[in-house]
């Protein structure tokens, strides 16, 4: 398996990271994950302006152009001759004797790797997945996408032992998101989302939803918490997410959200955002 260090071509295999990486002890850097379909990335641009906000959130040096990191993506994919894939690239601060500030002067440390996934939708996609509640017990900053995971993964783990497809975090009685998706319900015909604040990574999926493809079916999507009752009488549910694309959530805690089938209006989204990838990378 191949990856790139700060541009360079490695072997995954190769013992690339330094003890003192900041990414390695404090979880001290950021991440993007971004699909590829028939050779090309999906909203690359979308992937690195929010890579961008991460960085300077967290006041980390941006040293790579757009331009750099796009031919980086594409280099990964000439390289490995993968068409259907996911990249996942990440930059910590970089390496320094271990201290908890900020050190001065440190180059931050970009990594990257690719990996094949599956070219047709599984049957989550198609015919729908279960969902577990559970509590939100992640930090204030879920707007960076940062390394630091592990309320993010400790919540996938519970869903996992429940035999659920996703956690769907819940927050001082209100449904924030997933644990690596964005979550919508339809309740009287309407989308209803967490409003965009420092609670929710903003996902990028979750973005062309509300800018490009709701517009475009004509389907309102409002920006407003919701609680545990409210989602019980959601006539559709689903999750968004570069991985999930748009999965449509059928069960709730072993209950049916609506008919416990997929709903129409969570089918006319996932479908336009296939068409969007169709369009987007020439399926
Ligand atoms: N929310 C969280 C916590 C995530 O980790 C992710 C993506 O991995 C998302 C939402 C969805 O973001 P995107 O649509 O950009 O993949």
């Amino acid at each position: 398996p191949i990856g790139l260090l700060n541009g360079r071509l490695i072997d995954l295999n190769d013992n690339i990271v330094p003890m003192e990486d900041r990414g390695h002890q404090f979880g001290d850097g950021v991440y993007e994950v971004t699909r590829v379909y028939n050779g090309r990335c999906f909203a690359l641009k979308m992937h690195v302006d929010r890579l961008y906000r991460s960085l300077r959130e967290l006041t980390i040096p941006a040293v790579y152009t757009y331009e750099e990191l796009a031919e980086f993506h594409e280099l990964l994919i000439k390289e490995s001759g993968i068409m259907e894939g996911a990249i996942y690239l990440q930059i910590t601060r970089g390496v320094s004797p271990r201290a908890h500030g900020f050190p001065e002067n440190v180059v931050p440390c970009l990594t990257m790797s690719i990996r094949p996934a599956a070219a047709a939708p599984d049957k989550n996609k198609l015919e729908g997945a279960k969902g577990l509640l559970i509590p939100d017990e992640r930090w204030l900053r879920c707007d960076i996408k940062s390394l630091n995971l592990l309320g993010n993964v400790m919540g996938k783990q519970k869903a996992n032992e429940a035999g659920c497809f996703e956690a769907i975090q819940v927050r001082d009685g209100f449904v924030t998101e997933g644990t690596s998706s964005n979550f919508f319900v339809i309740k009287d015909g309407v989308a209803w989302t967490y409003p965009r604040c420092n609670l929710i990574l903003t996902g990028v999926t979750r973005t062309l939803i509300m800018e490009k493809i709701a517009p475009e079916l004509g389907v309102l999507v409002v920006e407003k918490k919701f609680d545990e009752a409210f989602l019980k009488t959601a006539e559709e549910a689903f999750v968004s997410g570069t991985n999930s694309e748009i999965t449509p959530i059928i069960t709730i805690n072993g209950k049916p959200v609506g008919n416990g089938s997929v709903g129409p209006i969570t089918r006319k989204i996932q479908e336009a955002y296939w068409g969007m990838i169709d369009e987007e990378c020439g399926r």
